[in-house]
């Protein structure tokens, strides 16, 4: 079966969150399902410097203002369409901020010019090329299903729309209507009208043929007025057509054996080179090279969604048990101020990167003890999947993909010899602080330490279930 994929970010290429790294995954994890994905990409420079192949499958005249080309070819390992339209995508760094930090102001052409070339494929504009399944991916292939409705061609293709997160909707002034090539009569509620502007996510919502999100539990919370951020009455009316499928981890980047990014590799049976981790993160992030000490870590945005605006709160009592802080992470201007503030106040205790850095990412999951994840809310997570894979014990807020992925260490998950991290809720300083306590207390007994470690890296967090998951979703939209 031929899948096309259309999304705004792919790792290894371009990728700013999960989104990106669930993109990048999802064809070779399909691939032994006997689905075959190409994805749609957008041609920024980071995409069509490192396409091989390249060649002109179709040209358009005026796309949105200026000419555009499809590209077919590969990069990255994947196989791809990308839309070179240079008014749109020739610009470096971020893919949806300029520098400066706000969004593009044309985002909204940007990403309808990308699904309206992601509908016109996926209905049959190549004529060597027809796949049976759209799979659109957030707000910024959201369109695609809306684009398929309103162009009233018989319908070659079913749609499939995944939510990496609800927060980013999409929404954009009325006035656009036209310039997006969608008809006046598609300004309804029963369209792509959301509180008297445009939702791109709405409209995809209401017209892809099916929904995923990336976990069981976060496909629950969305459809309550609490987790559904003004989305959860339509998603309640799509009802069974919601699935939550978990994401996975893609085992070749991140494989302790073979993570060529790591000081030190290790395995589940010996987890020596994990020192060597410990040791360059210490180095790295200025903290004092204390084996004993419980290091915990932050991998993250630093945003209010992920909690991140709580940690100062907790770094008084997490130093005063003995434990370190690394904090790796970008985001909200305020909290890298209050970050990097910490790791002048507890030079040698607290360290911090402010910035992206994958190899630092590595290393500090194959070296810290503890990852703190304290979002409050979390479509599915990828940080604690490779902090499972790479035997840091995560420690999580009780939410969405957290709450599916790790099991708490209670009292009776301790004694069955299950449990693989600590969860917490609700978020506050207080309960973060207890649940610091509680992970400290298990560090300081080895052999129960060891046993989180092992139950963590024995847990499949691989695409297998979740790709017989989509594959069977994909089989069953199929036109
Ligand atoms: P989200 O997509 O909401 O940001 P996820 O946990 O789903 O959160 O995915 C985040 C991904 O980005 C993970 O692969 C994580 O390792 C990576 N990541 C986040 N921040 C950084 C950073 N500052 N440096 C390197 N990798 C990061």
């Amino acid at each position: 079966m031929q899948v096309l994929s259309v999304a705004s970010e792919a790792f290894p290429l371009i990728k700013t969150g999960g989104l990106g790294d669930v993109v990048g995954a999802l064809p070779g994890a399909l691939a032994g399902e006997g689905v075959t994905i190409r994805t749609l990409l957008p041609g920024y420079p980071a995409v069509t410097d490192k396409l091989q192949g390249g060649e002109t499958v179709h040209s358009f005249p005026d796309l949105f203002g200026g000419t555009a080309r499809v590209l077919a070819g590969q990069a990255g390992g994947l196989d791809l369409f990308v839309l070179d339209a240079p008014h749109l995508f020739a610009r470096q760094g971020n893919p949806y901020v300029a520098p400066g930090g706000n969004d593009w102001p044309d985002n909204p052409l940007r990403f309808a010019a990308l699904a309206r070339v992601g509908a016109s494929l996926a209905q049959g504009l190549l004529p060597a090329w027809q796949p049976s399944v759209v799979h659109v991916h957030d707000w910024q292939a959201a369109l695609v299903p809306a684009y398929l409705n309103y162009d009233a061609l018989p319908v070659r293709v079913g749609s499939v729309i995944t939510v990496h997160n609800l927060a980013f909707q999409g929404q954009f002034p009325l006035s656009l209507l036209p310039s997006l090539g969608l008809p006046p009569w598609s300004f309804t509620i029963e369209g792509v009208e959301y509180y008297g502007a445009i939702g791109f996510l709405k409209a995809g919502l209401r017209f892809a043929d099916a929904i995923t999100t990336v976990s069981p539990t976060y496909a629950i919370e969305i459809r309550t007025a609490e987790g559904g951020m003004g989305l959860d009455g339509l998603i309640r009316q799509r009802g069974g057509m919601v699935h939550g499928i978990l994401n996975g981890l893609d085992e070749a980047v991140w494989d302790p054996m073979r993570d060529t990014l790591l000081a030190g590799r290790f395995s589940a049976k010996s987890l020596a080179g994990r020192a060597a981790n410990r040791a360059a993160v210490q180095a790295r992030m200025g903290l004092a090279p204390d084996l004993a000490a419980p290091l915990f870590a932050v991998i993250s945005r630093l945003t209010w969604q992920k909690g991140a605006d709580l940690l100062p709160a907790i770094i008084p009592p997490l130093l005063a048990n003995g434990g370190q802080l690394a904090v790796l992470g970008a985001g909200d201007g305020g909290i890298e101020a209050s970050i990097r503030g910490a790791a002048a106040t507890y030079s040698g205790r607290v360290g911090a990167v402010i910035g992206y850095d994958e190899a630092l990412a590595h290393q500090i999951q194959g070296g810290a003890d503890a990852l703190l994840v304290p979002s409050r809310f979390e479509p599915c997570g990828l940080t604690q999947l490779s902090a499972l894979r790479y035997g840091t014990v995560p420690v999580v807020a009780r939410t969405g993909g957290l709450a599916d992925t790790v099991i708490d260490a209670s009292p009776m998950a301790l004694a069955a010899g299950v449990a693989t991290g600590v969860q917490f809720a609700p978020v506050s300083p207080e309960v973060m602080e207890a649940a610091i306590h509680r992970t400290i207390a298990i560090f300081r007994d080895p052999p129960a330490w060891r046993r989180l470690q092992a139950n963590g890296m024995a847990t499949d967090v691989s695409w297998r279930d979740p790709a017989r998951r989509y594959a069977a979703l994909f089989r069953s939209v199929a036109a």
